[in-house]
């Protein structure tokens, strides 16, 4: 009879032990994936490419060069001639 004691007591520490496990596992588990993050734009604003220095930015920060092409700055409208 004490065998048999011994046993469920054996038993009930394996069950206790396995379900303290799953739990810490399920606690420091990294968390699933999401989606992918989307860029940040400002509302409305489409980016242009400066034509000197391949700096994007709103195009309604750009500037028109003489030749049609955007320009981050005036400089570089006038350096790019
Ligand atoms: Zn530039």
């Amino acid at each position: 009879m004490d065998f048999l004691v011994d046993l469920i007591i054996i038993w009930g520490i394996i069950v206790l032990y396995r379900r303290w496990t799953a739990a810490g596992r399920a606690r420091f588990r990294p968390a699933p994936p999401g989606p992918a993050p989307t860029p940040r734009v400002r509302s409305g604003g489409e980016m242009a490419a400066c034509a000197h220095c391949g700096l994007f930015l709103p195009r309604t920060d750009t500037v028109t060069g003489t030749d049609g092409q955007t320009y981050c700055s005036r400089e570089h409208a006038r350096a790019h001639r």
